[in-house]
């Protein structure tokens, strides 16, 4: 018996598909909705056999109608390069796509999730960041298209509840990585182990002091899959990330370990508002929902190198 019809937005894109996936196994029925800016028919080409899958090409930008019972919003382009290509569409995308999917979540009383960031604390005063912390955001800078947009977002999802009593939740997802990632999606995992593999320089920006924390995929769906399921009250935002923090010279250093490989680090001039430093404090998505990361960044490399190498 299906248990619940599930509508995600961004569903083509790197987590979208895995999460597509997950909720399939998991006994629903699940709508794919993608405009297919950064994600690809082919990371859901494989789901198309089952029967409770179906795949829509839209942009959130506009209106959508549906009866589902709940809703993931994941669409909006995630890595700096591709969020920064047309700043105007990735505000767009986030306020706009926010109002669509909330007012459709009003109409039919559906419940929504917001994939959120760990970006609205920009580069942050506050280390770890915990979600009390209101953020340091350059509102006219170059990441601030998808940093205020999330953040904008943020605010929607909040009114809609106070005002319209929609069942809101809301992640703040911090870096994640994993298998179906992009090769050319620009962000720092896929493009050092792309490097690494085809033997070229590893791109460095800055002196890779600046900080991350990077969590593997499965661990990051399970605790958006149990916000999502967590009680009535309970609405976030909740910080989900791995807390292992790395420079990017260690995490170029432990690629390069990994994969065997001879490239050359080479240091190129670090982004405008590039955040520093990067820390997710946990707390409170081990208290409400009872979840932490189970893999350390060497085992989930291990799984994202091998992903790569079949690839390509
Ligand atoms: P991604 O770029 O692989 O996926 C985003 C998907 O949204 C793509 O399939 C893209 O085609 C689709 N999309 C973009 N604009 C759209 C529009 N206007 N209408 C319909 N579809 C649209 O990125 P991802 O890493 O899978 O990120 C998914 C979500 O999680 C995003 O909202 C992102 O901001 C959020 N997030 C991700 C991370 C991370 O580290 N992966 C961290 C923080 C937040
Ligand atoms: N970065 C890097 N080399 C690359 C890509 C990114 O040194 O080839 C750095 C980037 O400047 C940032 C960090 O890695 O300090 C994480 O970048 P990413 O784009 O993955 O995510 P975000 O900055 O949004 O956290």
């Amino acid at each position: 018996m299906i248990k619940k019809k599930i509508l995600v937005t961004g569903g083509a894109g790197f987590l979208g598909s895995h999460l597509c996936e997950r909720l399939l196994r998991e006994g629903n029925e699940v709508v794919c909705l993608d405009n297919y800016f950064t994600g690809q028919k082919q990371n859901v080409v494989h789901l198309l056999e089952n029967p409770f899958f179906e795949m829509i090409r839209h942009d959130v930008t506009m209106p959508f109608f549906i009866e589902v019972d709940e809703i993931y919003n994941l669409a909006c382009p995630a890595s700096p390069i591709h969020y920064q290509y047309n700043p105007i569409k990735t505000v767009k995308t986030s306020v706009m796509g926010a109002i669509n999917m909330l007012g459709l979540a009003k109409r039919i009383k559906a419940k929504v999730l917001q994939a959120s960031t760990s970006e609205v604390y920009g580069d942050p005063e506050v280390h770890p960041q915990t979600e009390e912390y209101w953020g340091h955001v350059n509102p006219i800078g170059p990441r601030s298209c998808y940093d205020e947009g999330k953040r904008v977002a943020e605010t929607l999802f909040i009114n809609y509840h106070k005002q319209n009593d929609v069942r809101i939740k809301i992640i703040r997802i911090f870096n994640t990585y994993g298998p179906r990632m992009h090769p050319h999606d620009g962000r720092v995992v896929s493009n050092f182990i792309v490097q690494a593999l085809d033997g070229e320089d590893i791109t460095i920006y800055g002196d890779g002091s600046q900080t991350r924390s990077f969590c593997y995929v499965d661990d990051l769906l399970d605790g958006m899959i149990r916000l999502m399921n967590s009680r009535e009250d309970f609405i976030g935002p909740v910080n989900v990330g791995n807390p292992g923090e790395f420079t990017m010279l260690e995490l170029a250093e432990l690629v390069l370990k990994l994969t065997g490989s001879r490239s050359k680090i080479v240091y190129m001039p670090l982004p405008a508002d590039d955040p520093l430093q990067r820390q997710p404090n946990i707390e409170l998505a081990r208290k409400e929902l009872g979840w932490e990361p189970t893999i350390p960044l060497e085992e989930g490399l291990r799984k994202t190198i091998d992903y790569f190498k079949n690839f390509s």
